[in-house]
């Protein structure tokens, strides 16, 4: 058996490159790291990770996080030499020349467990072994000699996991109203007895009951808007009132957050409402879109050889996960974030439902189904906790699903306008089309895997009722009008192939030709230009594909009358997972028919009047230079309109919460930008502000001396900063090329002072790994962009400052000048700028105990804008040189805000 110890073992980062062999460790350079893992298979933490610091991005190895995905599927590991040394129970390695030690005895830990009495997981991993064996996984040598072959043949994954039961539908829930008094008691048993009194969460938990009451009006929820500061404790203030009514009036209350982190947050609140684990699962669900779960069908067929090299390995270790998994969610759940990323994302996306190709009924995983599981599990649960998509969609479909959302709390609310902008948008996109094409046709050529277009999935119909036959066939002939692969090659060559081909290469050439006049053509990504006074060419090119749409659309339209009339007419063969599966297929082709009509309304627009409660545009995708699609856009100018008529009108209480709902501005935004104007009431109000000492605890730094566009200075100045902070600082970015930039010029220097730096759009990680690395490392910063903005939740000493590399103005787009002029111009802007600082600036400060600083560097910051932040946090306009200075004595030095030296927020010190 080999010895794991005498492997040679690798660590690269900013700082340095070292390998550990024959019980020493040197540093050395690049080249001879590369050749040395060429030669021989070396020991190291995240393959990718290394490869990108040593310029070889194709490095192998033998890499400890795949093992630890073997060894223990669905258990949280920070996935850096400190993360695993704390899982392991191993000493942290006081410098980086020490990790490839504690990469040997890492190594050395994990294989012993194979063979311990103790290994939870063992379940199934001998027929694992083997299986990774025959894929000639890097571990198989190590791995398979270790553990004991079981006495008896292991149940394969497939019989191992539970069926879900099929329950009545359940009763509409009873009509009650809460007692205050019992709120309050229930907010007091999920706090605790010791926790100290807060006024602001009571009077929370009692304007959010309000919610619960009956409706008095048609189209009318009890609606409340409630902006309460961080700190209030929010959740448990709208929790208390939600599961009180759960339990007496039998229902279900939806939970909606935006981010994945509140989601996984509230996860482990639900706990506090039901501390029996087994109660709390059944109670308390999660849902998600069916493109994060695992699909067992696609994972069957990847397992059965529809998946070679690497991405076999994946799909062997996703099966591993998925027989421990809590409910089978690959993107946010268990299954760890950092092991698509090993595989460099291959395969992953193919293991779930991504292209609504699920088979219901006659798949013989249905009663497996995590899919089917959850939306099971969710009808009959007290809480569900879903995001805003998933909310609005359910809303729109809820008929079909008997799933409609009838009391809703959207947490960070103010996500609400946004989520509803891409609910209720189209796009006629060439990566759209083909999907639809692959829908219908299912594979074509050499590709391969289980795949099945609609006549496979629907055979026996066809067989059974001749005019179904037609009309399946019908659609699969219209359906050759639709792009196919390589159809991007091909209008690029000006060589399209059928009416929709012909329709994006007539888009593309008015994209070039115009957004190329306004001097936009070199940037290297995304072009686009107004839907406005299209040539002959575009009007003839839309014309044509028109009627190629409304020929498959037909089709369609004619199948779905017969497999309702089949489903009415009940034949003998028609069981009840017969029924089901054309249940499905009745569902999935409403969707198609409903995506196809938006599609001809946007070509009808081409040549025609335009509709002013629209914003159309078209588009040509690209990434540094390189095209991946092209299409045409339409967005509502106002997308709460269709959020108020789906969502809200039928819902009977909606509140809609979040720390910075007015975004630094005033109600009237809040009411706008949720919907609630659009109600013929209107809504509640509620707010606290945060209980949080902003002024003596934080401090905003305005720099004034880094000139616009100088990266050198900027990247200086991020260096600078981070370095007096001694880390713990996140860094914010309106570009990924600027990010990308000021992180290479940055990351070794910083690394050299033992400084990590961590990027989005760099390293090659997922974002929530990414932040689950800084949140476990005081010296980490991390640089990023948006989604950063306001999905981080670190509390304590790990972010204690917060660099904005300038004003977060909105990039110039169609849309953006459409809402502008609608919505007052510079007002409009100023209201949006508000509303991103407040939420960049609400990283900061997350328990009471927190301090830090807030630095934008930026003199263009107009005094106008610093209402979005706390009232009295004091603010400095300032050299970098002095914030330098102001942010070494941070946070230890208690004198954090000395109110003589600085001025307060609408007469700030310095100002020019
Ligand atoms: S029921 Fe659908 S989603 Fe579920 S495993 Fe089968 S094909 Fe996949």
């Amino acid at each position: 058996m080999i010895d794991p110890a005498v492997l040679p073992a690798l660590h690269a980062s900013h700082g340095g490159i070292w390998l550990r062999e024959g019980g020493h460790t040197q540093g050395l350079a690049k080249g001879q790291a590369i050749s040395r893992a060429a030669e021989t298979p070396v020991l190291l933490l995240n393959a990718p990770l290394t490869g990108q610091r040593l310029g070889y991005p194709e490095l192998n190895g033998l890499d400890l996080l795949e093992l630890w995905a073997f060894l223990h599927p669905a258990r949280f590991l920070v996935p850096t030499p400190k993360g695993l040394a704390a899982a392991l129970g191993l000493p942290v390695p006081a410098a980086e020349s020490d990790i490839p030690a504690l990469l040997q005895s890492a190594a050395v830990a994990m294989l012993n467990r194979l063979a311990a009495s103790d290994w939870a997981e063992h379940e199934g991993a001998w027929t694992a072994a083997q299986s990774l064996h025959r894929l000639r996984w890097a571990w198989s040598p190590l791995v398979a000699p270790r553990i004991p072959r079981p006495r008896e043949a292991e149940r394969w994954l497939f019989s191992k996991l539970p069926e879900w039961e099929e329950a009545q539908p359940r009763p509409a829930p009873r009509t009650v109203s809460l007692d205050e008094s019992e709120v309050l008691a229930r907010l007091d048993a999920l706090t605790g007895v010791q926790a100290e009194p807060r006024p602001g969460q009571r009077a929370y938990a009692a304007a959010a009951s309000a919610a619960f009451r009956p409706r008095a009006h048609r189209d009318q929820p009890n609606m409340l808007l409630a902006e309460a500061g961080t700190g209030i404790g929010k959740t448990l203030g709208y929790l208390a009132p939600a599961s009180l009514w759960a339990g007496q009036a039998q229902g279900t209350v939806w939970v909606s957050t935006y981010t994945k982190a509140l989601q996984r947050q509230l996860d482990r609140e639900s706990l506090r409402l039901f501390p029996d684990p087994a109660m709390a699962a059944r109670r308390v669900v999660v849902r998600k879109g069916r493109e994060n779960y695992l699909c067992l069908l696609n994972l069957e067929d990847a397992l059965q050889g529809g998946f070679s090299g690497r991405a076999a390995i994946l799909a062997q270790l996703v099966a591993r996960w998925a027989a421990f998994s809590k409910d089978g969610d690959m993107v946010g759940g268990d299954l760890p974030g950092w092991l698509p990323t090993l595989f460099r994302r291959n395969g992953s996306t193919a293991l779930t439902d991504r292209r609504g190709e699920c088979i219901y009924a006659g798949c013989p995983h249905y009663r497996k189904c995590f899919i089917e599981r959850s939306a099971r599990a969710s009808a009959d649960a007290d809480i569900v906790i879903a995001n805003h998509a998933l909310v609005m969609i359910n809303a729109a479909r809820g008929r079909e699903t008997g799933q409609r959302p009838q009391r809703i709390i959207f947490d960070e609310g103010h996500h609400l306008f946004d989520a509803a902008d891409s609910t209720f948008s189209v796009a006629l996109s060439g990566q759209e089309a083909i999907e639809l094409r692959r829908w219908i046709m299912g594979p074509e050529g050499g590709s391969r895997g289980r795949r099945r277009g609609l006549a496979a999935r629907l055979s026996d119909m066809a067989s059974y009722d001749e005019e179904g036959g037609q009309a399946i066939r019908a659609a699969v002939d219209a359906a050759q009008a639709l792009p196919a692969d390589e159809w991007l090659k091909r209008v690029v060559a000006a060589e399209p192939f059928g009416p929709l081909e012909a329709l994006f290469a007539a888009v593309r050439g008015t994209v070039y030709a115009r957004a190329a006049d306004a001097g936009e053509a070199d940037a290297g990504y995304g072009l686009e230009t107004e839907l406005a006074e299209p040539d002959g060419a575009l009007v003839e090119a839309a014309q044509e594909a028109a009627l190629a749409l409304d020929t498959l659309v037909k089709p369609l339209i004619r199948l779905a009358r017969r497999l309702e009339a089949v489903i009415e007419d009940a034949p003998d063969w028609l069981d009840g997972p017969a029924r089901a599966r054309i249940e499905g297929a009745v569902a999935s082709l409403g969707w198609r028919r409903d995506l196809i009509a938006a599609w001809l309304a946007l070509l009808a627009r081409i040549g025609g009047p335009a509709d002013p409660d629209f914003v159309d545009w078209m588009t040509v995708d690209r990434v540094e230079g390189r095209e991946y699609d092209i299409g045409i856009h339409r967005h509502w100018l106002d997308p709460t309109r269709p959020l108020a008529e789906t969502v809200l009108k039928p819902a009977q209480g909606v509140i809609v919460t979040s720390a910075t709902l007015k975004g630094g501005g005033e109600w009237d935004n809040a009411a706008a930008r949720s919907g609630a104007v659009h109600l013929p009431h209107g809504a509640d109000r509620f707010e606290a502000a945060s209980p949080f000492d902003y002024p003596g605890r934080a401090e905003v730094l305005i720099v004034t001396d880094i000139k616009r566009g100088d990266i050198a200075a900027l990247s200086g100045a991020y260096a600078r900063l981070i370095e007096a902070a001694g880390g713990g600082t996140l860094g914010l970015f309106t570009a990924i090329r600027r990010l990308r930039a000021v992180h290479a010029r940055i990351a070794d220097r910083l690394a050299r002072a033992g400084l990590p730096l961590y990027a989005q759009h760099v390293d090659p990680m997922d974002t929530g790994t990414l932040v689950d690395i800084f949140r476990d490392d005081p010296r980490a910063s991390l640089l990023g962009t948006d989604a950063l903005r306001d999905g981080v939740d670190v509390p304590g000493h790990s972010l204690r400052l917060v660099v904005m590399e300038g004003v977060p103005w909105s990039k110039p787009t169609v849309l953006h000048a459409a809402r502008r002029l609608a919505g007052g111009g510079n007002a409009y802007d100023d209201r949006l700028i508000r509303a991103r600082l407040a939420q960049a600036f609400g990283r900061l400060i997350r328990r009471a105990e927190d301090r830090g600083r807030f630095v934008i560097l930026s003199a263009a910051m107009p005094s106008r804008l610093l209402t979005a932040f706390p009232p009295g946090t004091p603010v400095r306009r300032l050299t970098l040189d002095e914030a330098i200075i102001a942010v070494s004595s941070s946070p230890r030095d208690q004198s954090l805000g000395q109110p003589a030296a600085l001025g307060h927020q609408g007469s700030e010190s310095g100002l020019p």
